[in-house]
């Protein structure tokens, strides 16, 4: 019984889930003096869109996502999540990264189960949610597999598993297809967006991280193009695709 949760695409005057306003981030270079990486950043997530950061390689991006996750605190600015300063990791956001990140001695399920660890939740608890996790993105079968014995895609299943366990409103995701073929990458966003244009990831918006166009035009309802030297925001498009469905059709292929 996965939760239904309706969508109805918001747009200005709302308050916003997620808010990152005038992001600096300066890195020490010792000798060579410091590197400004992100100048003044803007970035709002609102209610029921998906936002994609599209950048070249240096830009950035991880770091501004690093950032709004809470993962590390910039040298200035202020990330609010629902109206409240980001210090640290919340559970009310989660993050897939692009190089999965799992624990290779601990199983799928331990695996997912970790996400739900410091929240405290007990564990026949744990069990219950991971399991209804792991079978939401897919992996139902695989629990005591091991993350070596999977495929790339399936790794980034447990990647999206242990993110969705703590149940977020938030999903920031940091280039979760760069590391796969062009094949299974395609199968895991339609899957991705299947779930979430069917209500099923109780989720209220995710940021994206990717420097695929055409994968940004594919998910995307707003993208925020990213200049580099140093990092900010220099564009904004906005997607402009009336039912969301449209992109799970088929025969929508882009190029
Ligand atoms: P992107 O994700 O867009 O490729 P990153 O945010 O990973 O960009 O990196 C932006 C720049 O910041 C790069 O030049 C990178 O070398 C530098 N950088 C990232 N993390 C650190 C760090 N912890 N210490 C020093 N420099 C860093
Ligand atoms: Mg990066």
């Amino acid at each position: 019984d996965a939760t239904v949760i309706t969508r109805t695409p918001q747009t200005g005057g709302i308050v916003p889930l997620v808010s990152a306003a005038q992001i600096c981030q300066t890195y020490d270079k010792g000798a060579s003096g410091s590197l400004i990486v992100l100048d003044k950043v803007d970035v709002e997530l609102r209610p029921a869109e998906i936002v994609g950061l599209l950048g070249r390689s240096g830009s950035g991006k991880s770091t501004l996502l690093r950032a709004i996750a809470g993962l590390i605190r910039p040298s200035s600015g202020i990330v609010t999540f629902q109206g409240k300063p980001v210090t640290g990791p919340t559970s009310g956001v989660a993050v897939v990264f692009q190089s999965f990140a799992l624990f290779p001695w601990l199983t799928v399920l331990e695996n997912v189960e970790l996400g739900l660890e410091a929240q405290g939740v007990v564990p026949a608890e744990r069990r219950k949610r991971a399991l209804a996790a792991i079978d939401l993105i897919g992996l139902d079968g695989f629990e005591s597999a091991y993350p070596k014995e999977l495929s790339g895609g399936m790794r980034q299943r447990v990647g999206l598993a242990r993110a969705l366990v703590v149940h977020p409103k938030v999903l920031l995701m940091d280039e979760p297809f760069s590391a796969l073929d062009v094949l299974t990458a395609e199968t895991l966003r339609t899957d991705l967006l299947d779930l979430w244009c069917e209500g099923r990831m109780p989720i209220e918006a995710i940021l994206m991280v990717t420097h695929n166009i055409e994968e940004a035009v594919l998910m995307c309802d707003r993208i925020l193009i990213f200049g580099s030297n140093p990092g900010r925001v220099i564009a904004e498009i906005k997607v402009d695709m009336p039912q969301p469905r449209n992109r799970l059709d088929p025969t929508f292929r882009m190029l």
